[in-house]
């Protein structure tokens, strides 16, 4: 029997209130082996949460403040993304670090507001092509573990997503996942849940799930595919 993982959609700025709708209630018509974490933009968690009815799906926001009140014109502090109904929130990801500028010290201060706020971090890790070229991957990510991961609480996830996996259909082999993955637990320790992200599909998400210390993915571009993603959550 397939064991149960974790397949997180992050919808980034995509999807309507229909889509959305129609998607969650497609999904949870299925039999579905896998554990679904939904991250649709904040202006659908509310709504999305009305459709949420089976235990094996929950939802997620792509990205919390560092504070939790304040003067913050167009931030979302992650008591509201709290309030919406999520047990999760992304943090970190590779766009918010190279459109938003997001650093290691600032990814850890929203990993410590989200756990203060009782939700679960998605920590997002993983080295650029450069990176990946001069052999240096395991030492970027030893830094950004180091540097990211919150002192408060084990009550986090970590995401490694290649930056040159992320939307480019290029996924890290499963040597390479086996091999960042192998070291990340050794870092982590166990518990910690582990997810590779990074051009994850129907075709090749069965072989990356049962790979060992994959304990699920993150998956963005074929989180939108309505059908395919319902594949994946069927193990299939
Ligand atoms: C992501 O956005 O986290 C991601 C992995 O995207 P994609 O699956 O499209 O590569």
């Amino acid at each position: 029997m397939t064991s149960s993982k974790i397949i997180a959609g992050n919808w980034k700025m995509n999807g309507t209130a229909t889509f959305l709708k129609e998607c969650l209630s497609y999904w949870q018509s299925l039999s579905l082996v896998h554990n679904l974490v939904i991250c649709p933009p904040f202006t659908l968690l509310t709504e999305a949460n009305k459709s949420i009815h089976s235990s094996k799906v929950s939802l997620g926001a792509q990205d919390c403040h560092q504070k939790l009140t304040g003067a913050f014109t167009g931030n979302i502090s992650a008591d509201h993304v709290k309030e919406t109904g999520c047990s999760y929130v992304i943090i970190g990801h590779s766009e918010r670090r190279q459109y938003h500028g997001e650093n290691n010290d600032l990814i850890k201060a929203k990993a410590e507001t989200a756990i203060s706020s009782g939700l679960k971090p998605v920590i997002c890790v993983g080295e650029n092509l450069g990176e990946r070229e001069q052999g240096v991957t395991l030492e970027i990510l030893q830094t950004q573990i180091e540097a990211c991961l919150p002192n408060s609480s084990r009550d986090f996830l970590v995401a490694y997503e290649p930056v040159w996996a992320i939307g480019t259909g290029k996924a890290a082999s499963l040597k390479d996942i086996e091999e960042v993955h192998g070291f990340l637990r050794k870092l982590v320790g166990s518990g910690i849940p582990l997810l590779y992200g990074g051009s994850v599909t129907a075709e090749n998400c069965k072989e990356i799930i049962s790979l060992s210390d994959v304990d699920g993915v993150l998956v963005g571009g074929a989180s939108l595919k309505k059908q395919d993603f319902g594949r994946m959550l069927c193990g299939q």
